[in-house]
């Protein structure tokens, strides 16, 4: 038995809601999939539901371990049960409580892809997958960048992806895995930049069984690009990720966007005309510096949408806003309140007329999307909110 093994996660982990119910059944955390051929000359795969009982007892462990904490505890019962062992845990999204500690077998590897932590160099030729026997309707994911934590534009204040590493893969190779039931694929990289995009919408093999999801920024040259390409569209069984957030121009200024509202309703306007296309909105709640004036923006953009398109064919998702440790974000509206959370960044506490226009929007939101929220509002792991990269903070630390 080999005595190296990588140890990747599935879960029911819903990506959208549609009529058809929460989507995909079974979602892949396939971290190690990037590096997949070079890594199985080292070790064996393994894949566990989170939570479940780790089979490995002896010998050098790798976890991909993204979201997972009832996954962690069980790593570290497992390590102190047997302190030969030696398991180095991590991943781009992994984050934990700040103040965690870990048995001295435990090495914690924070911010990273397995790439960068085995010094493999990234390409898609790198990339597999061996899938678990008796799953059906599964999403798995396929990265389009070199690292998923960078982003071409890398300018939203809330966000803690900057355009730092940023570089675009620059062959489009999406595996297909074929297996008897649908295929959900995430391609994944923060937003897709508008030239990446107009390759996939042209490229993506077509097929009824597989649908596609990426996530775009709703900017003005991602509409010209639209405008252009959509006709020419070859694939289909797409579903774009838009992170609308707040849809009044003074907030997407304060968030640096670099959009505006009636470019992101002209850009879901255009999709919403293609019949293969579905789209999967984001927006933020838990705003400490919001006025009544800017809610009824809201208000205004969401009836106008409801007037404009079908919105059944729109699913979307709840996040409160998380800030990061020094940023900035509301200029020159009131200091806010902020409490600290245990990963170490950063939520609004909300004063009474706050929350009321919070429960306003709320409202709103449920009103026109209904049973399509996936609604994260109470899950603190947005992906957004965790770092523990300190390098990247700024001593300032004033919310102002
Ligand atoms: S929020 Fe989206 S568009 Fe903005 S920097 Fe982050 S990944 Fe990029």
């Amino acid at each position: 038995m080999n005595d190296t093994h990588f140890l990747q996660y599935y879960n029911q982990y819903p990506w959208i809601t549609s009529p058809r119910g929460l989507m995909p059944k079974w979602s892949f955390s396939n971290g190690f999939s990037t590096a997949y051929k070079q890594l199985k000359n080292i070790g064996d795969f393994i894949w566990l539901k989170s939570g479940d009982e780790i089979p490995i007892n002896s010998g050098n462990l790798y976890v991909s371990l993204q979201y997972k904490e009832d996954g962690l505890d069980k790593l570290i019962q497992k390590a102190i049960e047997n302190p030969d062992m030696n398991i180095t845990i991590g991943g781009p999204h992994f984050h934990t409580d700040l103040n965690r500690d870990f048995p001295s077998n435990i090495t914690p590897v924070y911010d990273k892809s397995v790439e960068e932590h085995f010094n493999i160099k990234y390409s898609p030729d790198n990339w597999g997958l061996e899938l678990p026997d008796g799953f059906d309707d599964i999403g798995y994911n396929f990265s389009l960048t070199h690292t998923n934590m960078d982003c071409y534009w890398g300018k939203c204040k809330y966000c803690k992806w900057s355009l730092k590493l940023y570089k675009e893969l620059p062959v489009l190779k999406i595996p297909i895995i074929e297996y008897p039931s649908h295929k959900y694929i995430g391609l994944k990289s923060a937003a897709v930049p508008p030239n990446q995009m107009r390759k996939l919408l042209v490229d993506l093999p077509k097929r009824d069984d597989v649908s596609y999801n990426f996530y775009m920024r709703a900017n003005e040259t991602s509409l010209e690009m639209l405008q252009d390409t959509l006709p020419k569209m070859k694939t289909h069984n797409l579903l774009i990720s838009i992170g609308v957030e707040f849809p009044s121009n003074m907030m997407l200024n304060y968030m640096n966007k670099g959009t505006t509202k009636e470019i992101i309703f002209e850009v879901i306007k255009l999709l919403s005309n293609y019949e293969d296309v579905r789209m999967h909105l984001s927006f933020m709640l838990g705003w400490g510096n919001l006025k009544w004036d800017y809610v009824y923006e809201a208000e205004e953009w969401l009836d106008n949408l409801n007037e404009t398109v079908n919105l059944n064919k729109i699913t979307m998702v709840l996040y409160r806003l998380f800030i990061l440790k020094g940023t900035r974000i509301f200029y020159n509206t009131p200091t806010t309140s902020v409490k600290e959370t245990k990963y170490g960044s950063y939520f609004c506490i909300l004063n009474d007329e706050q929350q009321q226009m919070d429960n306003y929007l709320r409202t709103l939101y449920y009103k026109y999307f209904s049973s399509r929220i996936l609604d994260y509002y109470n899950d603190n792991r947005h992906p957004h909110e965790f770092t523990r990269n300190k390098e990247s903070w700024t001593t300032e630390n004033q919310m102002s």
